[in-house]
């Protein structure tokens, strides 16, 4: 990698990901791109940046040609919660957007990333140590094209040769950036709702177990895929990679490890929960440990020490607009 195109970089990965590659690669070698841009973005303000709607494919493809990139991030995606509420519009951004950053990857030969999720997983899929290769009927526009987009890097490694590769990320908890709309959502809304206020009324119920993974350790893991020798990558599509299993009572009860008045009441989101009910409890990474040496830094409490560290540092309005 020496020049990277990241889409939708400004979201929560994004603009961990655009600050990590511009401390290894350069500031100028990585360009940055999303839909809506914002002045006040140190992404857009500290290097190259430029408005892209990943669904504008002669532009998309010009912004590659322009740069000369050789590698091509695509983040820009509608997250679980969102597609569920915008199943139509999902369609048009997730798969027009990922059939067009496959072609821009394609035309210009580019070594190619994008994440699948946990959402590519459904209600008959194998639960606990979920297999690297099992069952895939999701039942949420999300997961539906979280599967074609995996299928889409399998065909266009296959057909065309192009280097694609991916990983099944778990809920990522993070403090630099909002989270996008995402049913995991909750795991980090709890850390500023125990700093503010004390309490949080959480959206899943209490026995909900799903696989989540601190911010640094993903943004190690696209690095690390990127860098891989691809001659030992077996899977094309996205590698299940894992770091912490853990329900809203198991995160609850290490927060009062650390705010002992902390308390959490529920009120179940229905759509949230249905969403959630139908994903794994656990991946096995096996593959990825095998294949490109996955490995991991933070567990449960690890994360939230490192959270609790970090969050007061973040502006009380982006505080409030993460509580809503
Ligand atoms: P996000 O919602 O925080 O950010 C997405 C970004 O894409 C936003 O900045 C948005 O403005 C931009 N965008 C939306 N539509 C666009 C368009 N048409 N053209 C260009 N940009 C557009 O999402 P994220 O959490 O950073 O997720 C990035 C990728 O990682 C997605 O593919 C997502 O499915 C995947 N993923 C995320 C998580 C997670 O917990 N965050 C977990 C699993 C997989």
């Amino acid at each position: 990698m020496k020049k990277i195109l990241i889409t939708g970089a400004l979201g929560q990965i994004g603009s961990e990901l655009t600050r990590a590659l511009r401390a290894k690669y350069g500031v100028e070698n990585v360009i940055a791109t999303n839909d809506v841009a914002s002045d006040r973005s140190a992404i857009v303000r500290e290097g190259p940046f430029e408005v892209l709607d990943v669904l504008d494919y002669q532009r998309f493809l010009a912004i590659a040609e322009d740069y000369q990139v050789d590698t091509l991030i695509h983040l820009a995606a509608l997250l679980s919660a969102v597609a569920e509420t915008k199943p139509q519009l999902a369609w048009k951004v997730n798969m027009e957007g990922t059939m067009n950053a496959l072609e821009v990857a394609r035309e210009r030969d580019l070594l190619f990333f994008t994440p699948s999720s946990i959402g590519a997983f459904g209600p008959s899929t194998p639960k606990d140590l979920t297999p690297q290769v099992t069952i895939q009927r999701p039942t949420t526009m999300y997961g539906v094209n979280k599967v074609a987009g995996e299928l889409l890097c399998d065909y266009y490694y296959e057909r065309f040769g192009v280097d694609t590769r991916g990983v099944r990320f778990p809920g990522l908890i993070s403090y630099l950036a909002p989270p996008g709309g995402g049913t995991t959502d909750y795991a980090i809304e709890i850390c500023y709702a125990a700093m503010d206020a004390g309490t949080y009324e959480c959206p899943l119920s209490a026995d909900t177990r799903l696989d989540m993974m601190y911010m640094p350790d993903a943004i190690h893991a696209i690095i690390d895929l990127l860098e891989a020798d691809g001659s030992k990558l077996v899977h094309r599509n996205a590698f299940n990679i894992s770091s912490m299993s853990f329900t809203p009572e198991e995160i609850a009860a290490e927060i009062r490890q650390i705010y002992p008045s902390f308390e959490m009441t529920y009120k179940v989101n229905p759509m949230l929960q249905k969403i959630a009910d139908s994903w794994p409890n656990s991946l096995d990474a096996t593959c990825a440990k095998e294949e490109w040496g996955f490995s991991y830094h933070y567990g449960l409490r690890g994360m939230l020490e490192d959270m609790f560290a970090h969050l007061p540092e973040r502006q009380p309005a982006k505080r409030t607009k993460m509580l809503m």
